[in-house]
C-alpha cells in the first residue's frame, strides 16, 4: 500500500513546474522522472504507486498553466498500460519514458487481410532463429505506421495450437531491414493508415511480450484500453458545426437546428460516460459503464456529424479546396472511422448482448481446432 500523500503529490506538481513549459520532452521527461506519468505506476516506471485519483491533480495543475501533455494515443493509452503489466522491469525501463515524452511514436500491428474482427486467426508467422524471432506476414489498416518508430506486433508462434494459444506479442523496431510500410492514401488525399510488409524480419527475444504463445493476454488489454480510449470523446464537434451552419447561413433552418442540437446532446451524453468511466478508473473500482457501450454510441453520433456537416454546407462546402471545405470532406469521409476501428460496432453489439443481456454464445465452429486446420480464405 502506497503511503504517498496529497501533500507529496503536490510539492512533486510545484517540482515539475518549475520546468521549462516550452522544452516539450524535457517537460514530459521531468513529468516521468517525477512519477506524475501515470501516478499509479510503479516507482521508476512513471509512477508512484499512488492512489489513481492523484493523476486529477497533476492534470489540473497542467492544464492551469498550459503546459505539454502526452499525446499519441497508441503509445500512451494502448502501449503503456500493456508494457507496464505483463512487461519485464528491463522492458518498462527501456520503452516507457521516450513514449511517454513523445520522442517515440507507436503503432498498432494486429490486423491483417484475413484478420480483422477475428484477429486470433492472424497468419503473420515468427519462428525462433537463436536469440531472435524472424517475422513473415503482412499486416494492414495500421494507423500511423508510417511515423511510428516502435509497433505492437502480433504473430503466430505455434500453428497447432488452438488460435487463441499460438499467439505471441513482441515488440518491434519499425525500422529493422525487412519492414516496409506503404501508405494508404484516401480520397481525401490523406494518409492515416497503411500496409506493412514483414520480410524476414528479425526481433531479439527479449522484446517477446509476455509468455511465449501467451499473446492473445497482452493483446486483449491493448484492444480493450483501445475501446475505452475511442469511447472517451474529445474536441467539441457541435460546436464547429454550429460555426459551420453561421459560415453558409443555414443556423435558421429548422431542421438543421434540431441537427444541430441532437449533436450537441450527444456530445454532453459521450462526455459524460466517459467522465464516469475515467472516475471508476481512478479509484480502481469497477467500470459502471461498460466502454464497449460508449464506443458504439460515439460511433453512431461521429457518422451523424458527418452527415450533418454534408448537409449543413451542400456539394459546394464538400467540394471547397479551403480548410473549411477539407474539414467537411474529413467528417465525411472518417464518418465511419469509430464504428470499424478498435472493433466493429456489429462485434462490440455482440459483445455487449454477451455480457449483460445474458444471450448465448456466438457459434464457435473452430473451438479447440488446432489454428493450422481451421478453413481460410
Ligand atoms: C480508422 C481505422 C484505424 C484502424 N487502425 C488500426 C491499427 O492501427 N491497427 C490495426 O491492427 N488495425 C487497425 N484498424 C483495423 C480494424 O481494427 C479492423 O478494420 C476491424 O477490426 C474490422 O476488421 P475488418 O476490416 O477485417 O472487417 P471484417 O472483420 O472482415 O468485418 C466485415 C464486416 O463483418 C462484420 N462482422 C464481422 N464479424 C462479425 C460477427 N461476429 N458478428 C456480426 N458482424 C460481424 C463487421 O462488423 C463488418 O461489418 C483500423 C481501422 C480503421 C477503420
Amino acid at each position: 500500500m502506497s503511503t504517498i500523500s496529497e501533500v507529496d503529490v503536490g510539492t512533486r506538481i510545484d517540482r515539475l513546474l518549475e520546468s521549462d513549459l516550452s522544452d516539450r520532452p524535457g517537460f514530459l521527461g521531468a513529468q516521468y522522472d517525477l512519477g506524475l506519468a501515470w501516478i499509479h505506476f510503479p516507482e521508476g516506471s512513471g509512477g508512484l504507486g499512488a492512489d489513481r485519483g492523484f493523476q486529477k491533480l497533476v492534470h489540473d495543475a497542467v492544464v492551469a498553466v498550459d503546459a505539454p501533455q502526452p499525446k499519441y494515443e497508441i503509445g500512451y493509452g494502448m502501449a503503456a498500460p500493456t508494457i507496464v503489466t505483463v512487461g519485464t522491469d528491463d522492458q518498462k525501463e527501456r520503452w516507457l519514458r521516450p513514449l511517454f515524452t513523445g520522442e517515440e511514436v507507436w503503432c498498432q500491428l494486429f490486423s491483417e487481410p484475413g484478420a480483422g474482427s477475428d484477429v486470433a486467426g492472424l497468419s503473420c508467422r515468427a519462428v525462433r532463429d537463436g536469440d531472435e524471432w524472424v517475422v513473415n506476414g503482412q499486416k494492414v489498416w495500421t494507423s500511423n505506421a508510417h511515423l511510428a518508430r516502435w509497433g505492437l506486433l502480433v504473430t503466430r508462434t505455434d500453428p497447432d495450437a488452438p488460435k487463441h494459444q499460438g499467439i505471441s506479442f513482441f515488440l518491434m523496431d519499425m525500422s529493422t531491414p525487412g519492414v516496409e510500410v506503404r501508405p494508404l492514401v484516401q480520397a481525401n488525399g490523406s494518409t492515416h493508415f497503411n500496409e506493412v510488409f514483414l520480410t524476414g524480419v528479425r526481433i531479439p527475444a527479449e522484446q517477446l511480450v509476455g509468455d511465449l504463445h501467451g499473446g492473445w493476454g497482452p493483446a486483449r488489454m491493448v484492444l480493450a484500453n483501445e475501446a475505452a480510449f475511442i469511447g472517451r470523446g474529445g474536441g467539441s464537434t457541435a460546436h464547429r458545426l454550429v460555426e459551420l451552419a453561421r459560415m453558409f447561413r443555414r443556423q435558421d433552418d429548422p431542421v438543421i437546428r434540431q441537427g444541430l442540437a441532437d449533436a450537441f446532446i450527444r456530445e454532453q451524453i459521450i462526455r459524460l460516460l466517459g467522465r464516469r468511466i475515467r472516475a471508476a478508473l481512478r479509484h480502481d473500482g469497477p467500470t459502471v459503464v461498460d466502454p464497449a457501450l460508449t464506443k458504439v454510441f460515439a460511433a453512431d453520433s461521429k457518422a451523424r456529424n458527418g452527415q450533418l456537416a454534408t448537409a449543413i454546407s451542400g456539394a459546394a462546402g464538400v467540394a471547397g479546396p479551403d480548410p473549411v471545405g477539407r474539414w467537411v470532406q474529413a467528417e465525411l469521409i472518417n464518418r465511419f472511422t469509430i464504428s470499424i476501428g478498435g472493433g466493429t460496432t456489429e462485434v462490440q453489439k455482440n459483445n455487449l448482448a454477451e455480457r449483460w443481456l445474458g444471450l448465448p454464445r456466438e457459434p464457435w465452429p473452430d473451438k479447440g481446432l488446432p489454428w493450422r486446420d481451421v478453413p481460410r480464405s
